[in-house]
């Protein structure tokens, strides 16, 4: 009985040990651990920070973030998915007729890219890019996946196809930070030049939340001298 039990311990162990490499890249953006070849902050001493909104265009929440941008004259990087794009067009001309750098976010935004075939990542992605350039007409190759979820294999084809992979060093969205001034404390307590926040304006109706929390955020880094840049300087044209 006894020994049958210290088995069974041992077997959860072991499946715990096999799944840590699964759970470690979930963790990346706001623990450190890095893959090579990807960007987590803008590699700087000035006091910059970039605002990302992913998950966008949304019919509420990214007119709602475009008018706070406009009212502090903060430009941002809009990480938009596809699907979205096609059904909300006008929103992605405001977005880029205001300034604002557009991105890609996959064309359905799949929930785990490690579970897709290379094939399929890489129509997803070409189909959001056809997207960006029809309706924001730009042309940045940015990509960031979905939840952050990356691995070797993915990275690769991503730099052959001529993109340059931006995670985040700090996202105001996190179980720890249910309302909006505690979204915002997340991001000025960890703020520093070259920071890279994650702000989300799509996917849930929660996203007032995020809107609240821009607004926080911007107030706050701009009375501490921060100035705010798009991922501009580092988009390249694809060869
Ligand atoms: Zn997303």
């Amino acid at each position: 009985m006894k020994s049958g039990k210290t088995a069974r311990l041992l077997v959860k162990i072991i499946v715990l040990i096999l799944l840590l490499p699964l759970v470690i890249p979930f963790l990346t953006p706001d623990f450190g651990v890095a893959y090579s070849g990807i960007i987590y902050e803008l590699p700087t001493r000035d006091k910059i920070i970039a605002l990302t909104f992913d998950d966008g265009p949304h019919p509420v929440y990214t007119p709602q973030i475009l008018d706070i941008l406009e009212q502090y004259q903060v430009p941002a990087t809009f990480f938009m998915i596809g699907n979205r794009m096609e059904e909300y067009p006008e929103i992605v001309k405001e977005v880029s007729a205001r300034g604002h750098l557009v991105a890609n976010h996959t064309h359905t935004h799949p929930q785990n890219l490690r579970a897709e075939s290379l094939e399929n990542i890489r129509e997803e992605i070409y189909q959001c890019q056809q997207s960006i350039e029809r309706l924001a007409n730009q042309d940045t190759y940015l990509f960031r996946p979905p939840r952050g979820i990356l691995n070797p294999k993915i990275i690769k084809m991503l730099h052959k196809e001529g993109y340059t992979v931006v995670l985040w060093s700090i996202s105001a969205d996190h179980h720890d930070a249910p309302t909006p001034e505690l979204m915002a404390d997340r991001v000025i307590k960890h703020a520093h030049p070259g920071e890279i926040v994650l702000i989300h304006d799509g996917r849930t109706d929660l996203r007032w939340k995020d809107v609240e929390a821009t607004r926080l955020i911007i107030k706050n880094l701009s009375k501490q001298g921060y100035r705010f840049v798009t991922l501009e300087e580092l988009t390249r044209k694809r060869s």
